[in-house]
């Protein structure tokens, strides 16, 4: 089975890519869904969390608060490690019993998409790693209009990830996302015949 690392920045169409190849029948493993998953049926990662970052992070009905949490380790980078450590390893325990379902089932091509694949290193498992680039200024623009943030929050989230630039040296295919939808559609398509060759 031939494993697919999808990977991109904040903003670059990762995502975009990824739904693309999702309706175009590849089967995909979703890190961010895992997470979530993870989060959900390990509640003794949450215990830890309120540990070592404090109850602030809790309500008073002992409910996380998400997206506090989220700006929190996003403003401070050596936090966000430190969570990671944490939940990284669960992470990767439900990637590898996913991939080894599809593994099971003859699937003959599976792609994780994973924002942070190369900074958890994750990019070394997989026989091809494919990036979603945009220039730093079309990012900010795309950030600000989904999330509705300003330019210094756009930036600062973006600042805070591995840059473009050295995300490339792990890359062995690009995709060029600085276009219209439909100059990436194309780009998608090519990849997609490369991808039925090799399987
Ligand atoms: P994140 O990792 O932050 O979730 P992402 O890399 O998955 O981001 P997307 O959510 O796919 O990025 O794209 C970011 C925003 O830009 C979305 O609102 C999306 O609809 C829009 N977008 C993506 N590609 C294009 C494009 N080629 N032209 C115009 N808008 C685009």
């Amino acid at each position: 089975m031939i494993k697919v690392g999808l990977t991109g920045g904040i903003g670059s169409g990762k995502s975009t890519v990824s739904a693309i190849l999702k309706n175009n029948k590849f089967k995909i493993i979703d890190a961010d869904n895992i997470a979530k998953e993870v989060l959900e049926k390990n509640p003794q990662i949450l215990d830890t969390v309120r540990v070592e970052f404090g109850a602030g992070f809790f309500d008073w009905r002992g409910e996380f608060r998400r997206k506090e949490f989220g700006n929190h380790i996003f403003r401070f980078p050596k936090q966000r490690v430190k969570y990671e450590q944490i939940i990284m390893p669960y992470i990767k325990k439900y990637i590898e019993e996913e991939l080894e379902d599809y593994r099971k089932k003859k699937e003959k091509i599976v792609i994780l998409d994973a924002p942070t694949l190369i900074e958890n290193k994750m990019h070394e498992e997989m026989d091809y790693v494919i990036l979603v680039c945009a220039d730093n200024s079309v990012q900010i623009r795309r950030v600000m209009e989904r999330d509705k943030l300003s330019k210094v929050e756009a930036v600062s989230r973006i600042n805070s990830q591995m840059s473009m630039e050295e995300k490339k040296e792990y890359a062995n295919i690009l995709i060029d996302n600085n276009g219209d939808l439909e100059n990436t559609k194309k780009q998608v398509d090519d990849l997609m015949k490369f991808l039925k060759l090799v399987c």
